[in-house]
Protein backbone atom coordinates (compact mmCIF):
# COMPACT_ATOMS: atom_id res chain seq x y z
CA UNK A 1 0.00 0.00 0.00
CA UNK A 2 0.94 3.50 -0.20
CA UNK A 3 0.70 5.97 -2.74
CA UNK A 4 0.01 5.34 -6.13
CA UNK A 5 2.90 6.29 -8.57
CA UNK A 6 2.69 9.44 -10.42
CA UNK A 7 0.74 8.86 -13.61
CA UNK A 8 2.60 9.14 -16.62
CA UNK A 9 2.75 11.18 -19.95
CA UNK A 10 -0.12 9.75 -21.19
CA UNK A 11 -2.21 9.56 -17.91
CA UNK A 12 -1.45 13.45 -17.64
CA UNK A 13 -2.90 14.23 -21.14
CA UNK A 14 -6.36 12.58 -20.30
CA UNK A 15 -6.63 14.29 -16.93
CA UNK A 16 -9.79 15.91 -16.90
CA UNK A 17 -12.23 16.94 -14.31
CA UNK A 18 -15.90 16.25 -14.39
CA UNK A 19 -18.60 17.41 -16.71
CA UNK A 20 -20.91 20.09 -15.40
CA UNK A 21 -18.79 22.29 -13.53
CA UNK A 22 -19.45 25.50 -14.67
CA UNK A 23 -16.82 27.95 -12.67
CA UNK A 24 -12.90 27.96 -14.39
CA UNK A 25 -9.96 29.52 -13.32
CA UNK A 26 -7.14 29.80 -15.88
CA UNK A 27 -3.73 29.70 -14.85
CA UNK A 28 -1.85 32.99 -15.98
CA UNK A 29 -0.57 31.20 -19.52
CA UNK A 30 -4.06 31.56 -20.20
CA UNK A 31 -5.18 35.11 -20.12
CA UNK A 32 -6.95 35.11 -23.33
CA UNK A 33 -8.67 32.09 -23.18
CA UNK A 34 -9.93 33.03 -19.63
CA UNK A 35 -11.30 36.42 -21.08
CA UNK A 36 -12.75 34.35 -23.88
CA UNK A 37 -14.85 32.25 -21.31
CA UNK A 38 -15.92 35.61 -19.78
CA UNK A 39 -17.22 36.65 -22.69
CA UNK A 40 -19.07 33.43 -23.19
CA UNK A 41 -20.68 33.52 -19.74
CA UNK A 42 -18.43 32.30 -17.48
CA UNK A 43 -17.17 32.99 -13.79
CA UNK A 44 -13.57 32.78 -14.49
CA UNK A 45 -10.85 33.69 -12.56
CA UNK A 46 -7.54 34.11 -13.96
CA UNK A 47 -4.37 33.58 -11.47
CA UNK A 48 -2.33 36.62 -12.12
CA UNK A 49 1.05 35.55 -10.60
CA UNK A 50 1.72 32.01 -9.34
CA UNK A 51 2.78 30.79 -6.15
CA UNK A 52 3.16 27.24 -5.88
CA UNK A 53 1.53 24.67 -7.75
CA UNK A 54 -0.57 23.68 -4.64
CA UNK A 55 -1.37 27.07 -3.82
CA UNK A 56 -3.12 27.66 -7.27
CA UNK A 57 -4.89 24.35 -6.89
CA UNK A 58 -6.04 24.75 -3.17
CA UNK A 59 -7.25 28.37 -4.02
CA UNK A 60 -9.20 27.45 -7.26
CA UNK A 61 -10.90 24.17 -5.05
CA UNK A 62 -11.80 27.14 -2.29
CA UNK A 63 -13.59 28.89 -4.81
CA UNK A 64 -15.30 25.55 -6.60
CA UNK A 65 -13.57 26.18 -9.87
CA UNK A 66 -12.28 23.90 -12.35
CA UNK A 67 -8.19 24.81 -12.50
CA UNK A 68 -7.45 25.48 -16.55
CA UNK A 69 -3.71 25.03 -16.66
CA UNK A 70 -0.71 24.62 -19.32
CA UNK A 71 1.29 22.97 -16.32
CA UNK A 72 1.67 19.22 -16.16
CA UNK A 73 2.86 19.79 -12.85
CA UNK A 74 -0.22 20.39 -11.55
CA UNK A 75 -1.01 16.96 -11.42
CA UNK A 76 1.50 15.62 -10.13
CA UNK A 77 -0.38 16.57 -7.15
CA UNK A 78 -2.75 14.14 -5.44
CA UNK A 79 -5.81 14.11 -6.56
CA UNK A 80 -5.73 17.23 -8.51
CA UNK A 81 -7.36 15.73 -11.91
CA UNK A 82 -10.49 15.98 -10.07
CA UNK A 83 -10.90 19.48 -10.78
CA UNK A 84 -7.89 20.20 -13.06
CA UNK A 85 -8.24 20.52 -17.01
CA UNK A 86 -4.68 20.37 -18.70
CA UNK A 87 -4.28 21.73 -21.64
CA UNK A 88 -1.66 20.65 -24.54
CA UNK A 89 -2.77 23.01 -27.41
CA UNK A 90 -0.45 25.48 -28.99
CA UNK A 91 -2.45 28.89 -28.60
CA UNK A 92 -6.07 29.98 -28.74
CA UNK A 93 -7.75 27.94 -30.83
CA UNK A 94 -6.35 25.05 -30.15
CA UNK A 95 -7.60 25.54 -26.43
CA UNK A 96 -10.95 26.51 -27.38
CA UNK A 97 -11.39 23.47 -29.10
CA UNK A 98 -9.80 21.41 -25.71
CA UNK A 99 -11.83 23.08 -23.06
CA UNK A 100 -15.06 23.04 -25.48
CA UNK A 101 -14.43 19.50 -26.20
CA UNK A 102 -13.55 18.56 -22.37
CA UNK A 103 -15.71 21.22 -20.57
CA UNK A 104 -18.51 21.20 -23.05
CA UNK A 105 -18.85 25.07 -23.32
CA UNK A 106 -21.29 26.61 -24.48
CA UNK A 107 -19.77 29.71 -26.26
CA UNK A 108 -23.39 31.22 -26.65
CA UNK A 109 -24.12 30.78 -22.84
CA UNK A 110 -24.91 34.37 -21.98
CA UNK A 111 -22.50 36.73 -23.98
CA UNK A 112 -21.31 39.76 -22.21
CA UNK A 113 -22.56 39.52 -18.83
CA UNK A 114 -19.04 40.56 -16.96
CA UNK A 115 -16.13 42.89 -17.30
CA UNK A 116 -13.92 40.94 -19.60
CA UNK A 117 -10.68 42.22 -17.26
CA UNK A 118 -12.03 41.52 -13.84
CA UNK A 119 -14.71 39.04 -14.07
CA UNK A 120 -17.20 41.03 -12.19
CA UNK A 121 -20.93 41.17 -13.49
CA UNK A 122 -21.67 44.21 -15.49
CA UNK A 123 -24.10 46.88 -14.40
CA UNK A 124 -25.68 49.93 -16.31
CA UNK A 125 -23.94 52.25 -16.44
CA UNK A 126 -24.45 55.12 -14.96
CA UNK A 127 -25.20 58.68 -16.33
CA UNK A 128 -21.73 60.40 -15.88
CA UNK A 129 -20.44 56.64 -17.70
CA UNK A 130 -22.79 57.33 -20.17
CA UNK A 131 -21.13 60.58 -20.87
CA UNK A 132 -18.06 59.42 -21.95
CA UNK A 133 -19.42 57.50 -24.83
CA UNK A 134 -17.43 58.55 -28.17
CA UNK A 135 -19.78 60.70 -30.46
CA UNK A 136 -20.22 58.12 -32.98
CA UNK A 137 -21.79 55.52 -30.61
CA UNK A 138 -23.83 57.77 -28.37
CA UNK A 139 -27.32 56.50 -29.99
CA UNK A 140 -26.38 53.07 -27.97
CA UNK A 141 -26.16 55.35 -24.87
CA UNK A 142 -29.18 53.07 -23.04
CA UNK A 143 -27.33 50.04 -23.80
CA UNK A 144 -24.33 50.58 -22.51
CA UNK A 145 -22.80 48.37 -19.36
CA UNK A 146 -20.08 49.42 -16.79
CA UNK A 147 -17.56 47.37 -14.55
CA UNK A 148 -18.24 49.27 -11.14
CA UNK A 149 -14.64 48.13 -10.08
CA UNK A 150 -13.04 48.69 -13.55
CA UNK A 151 -15.13 51.84 -14.69
CA UNK A 152 -14.37 50.24 -17.76
CA UNK A 153 -17.51 51.20 -20.18
CA UNK A 154 -19.16 48.66 -23.07
CA UNK A 155 -21.36 49.29 -25.63
CA UNK A 156 -22.59 46.77 -28.27
CA UNK A 157 -20.35 48.22 -30.89
CA UNK A 158 -18.63 46.34 -33.95
CA UNK A 159 -15.85 45.02 -31.58
CA UNK A 160 -18.40 43.12 -29.67
CA UNK A 161 -20.29 42.14 -33.04
CA UNK A 162 -16.86 40.35 -33.86
CA UNK A 163 -16.67 38.89 -30.66
CA UNK A 164 -20.19 37.60 -30.69
CA UNK A 165 -19.58 36.06 -34.70
CA UNK A 166 -16.44 34.39 -32.91
CA UNK A 167 -18.17 33.28 -30.14
CA UNK A 168 -20.86 31.34 -32.86
CA UNK A 169 -18.36 30.29 -34.78
CA UNK A 170 -17.10 28.10 -31.69
CA UNK A 171 -20.11 27.14 -30.67
CA UNK A 172 -20.86 25.69 -34.19
CA UNK A 173 -17.52 23.92 -33.45
CA UNK A 174 -15.53 26.08 -36.08
CA UNK A 175 -12.51 26.80 -34.32
CA UNK A 176 -10.15 27.27 -37.64
ZN1 LIG B 1 -13.78 45.17 -14.38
Amino acid sequence: MGRSAPPGRRDLARAKPPEGCDRFCCDEMLIRLGRWLRAAGYDTAIARRRGSDRALLEAARADRRVLITRDRKVLEIRDADASTLLLTGRGLKEWVAETTRDLAIDWLKAPFPRCLLCNRPLAAAPDEARALLPARVIDMAAQATWCPDCEKLYWPGSHVARMRRRLEAWQRQEFA
